[in-house]
């Protein structure tokens, strides 16, 4: 999950205070489970961007150019329900909190100033990547997602961008490396628990065995002399693990004698 993350570009490093990155609290982040279900819940990152955008910045009532010339809106009572819908920042709480568990807080209020940022001539990529470093959480990344969301980045924002690349391969190599070795912790923890299991059931089946062959009034010791001619018998045609096997079901009846 969170190397298709990163591959997506939903996960980004950022610049640090001290100008190192912030991957590995990034990494945190992300692997929040809360996080990482939100992003489950919304496979296509890029509607579900166009959506959060159109509730923060709902549409102006649609225009019509009469005969005149003369731009008009088509339809009176838009104006109203434009005027009284809300906007900007007073429709942060109109968003499911999937928006700021998936895009992080510095993008979604970024989002929120678009219109003042826009106008005051800022470039809204470097300021939510600024927001992301003041604040902590996700920067912007450079996806498809988040420029539905704050538009395209600068060339500033590129140039950091590229430089948290190296960072970002070396993180995903980390993580990989890292789940390595917890799959073969796994693996092996999973054949040893087999490996337990499998002897409880040799014993219960041996000590069975033991009872049925002593209720019969069947001699073990007879009987363990079976296994045992078993046992050199598999040996002889190379199944060394059942010849074992019986042996230690032989080793048993003996005991019980
Ligand atoms: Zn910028």
């Amino acid at each position: 999950m969170v190397y298709r993350l990163i591959r997506s570009g939903v996960l980004t490093a950022s610049a640090g205070p001290r100008g190192q990155l912030v991957a590995a609290r990034e990494v945190m982040t992300v692997a929040s489970k809360r996080r990482v279900d939100a992003v489950r819940r919304h496979r296509d990152l890029v509607s579900y961007a166009r959506q959060i955008a159109l509730t923060i910045w709902p549409p102006e009532p649609e225009k019509v150019v009469l005969s005149d010339g003369r731009a008009a809106i088509r339809n009176s009572e838009d104006v109203v329900r434009y005027a009284t819908t809300p906007k900007g920042r007073e429709a942060l709480n109109r968003l499911d909190p999937d928006a700021v568990a998936v895009f992080g807080p510095a993008v979604i209020h970024t989002l929120a100033d678009l219109k003042a940022l826009r106008s005051a001539g800022a470039c809204s990529f470097c300021w939510a990547r600024d927001l992301a470093s003041v604040r902590g959480g996700v920067g912007p990344s450079d996806s498809a997602a988040v420029r539905e969301l704050i538009g395209e980045p600068c060339e500033r924002d590129r140039a950091a961008m590229k430089a948290n690349k190296a960072a970002v391969d070396k993180l995903w190599a980390d993580v990989k490396t890292d789940d390595k070795r917890r799959r073969t912790v796994a693996a092996r923890e999973a054949q040893r628990r087999e490996c337990d299991d499998a002897r409880a059931d040799v014993e219960r089946a041996a000590r069975r065995l033991s009872a049925a062959v002593t209720a019969s009034g069947a001699s073990p010791v007879t009987e363990a002399s079976r296994y045992r001619a078993q046992a050199v018998k598999e040996r002889a045609a190379g199944d060394e693990t059942m010849a074992r096997h019986l042996e230690s079901v032989a080793a048993k009846l003996a005991a019980t004698s």
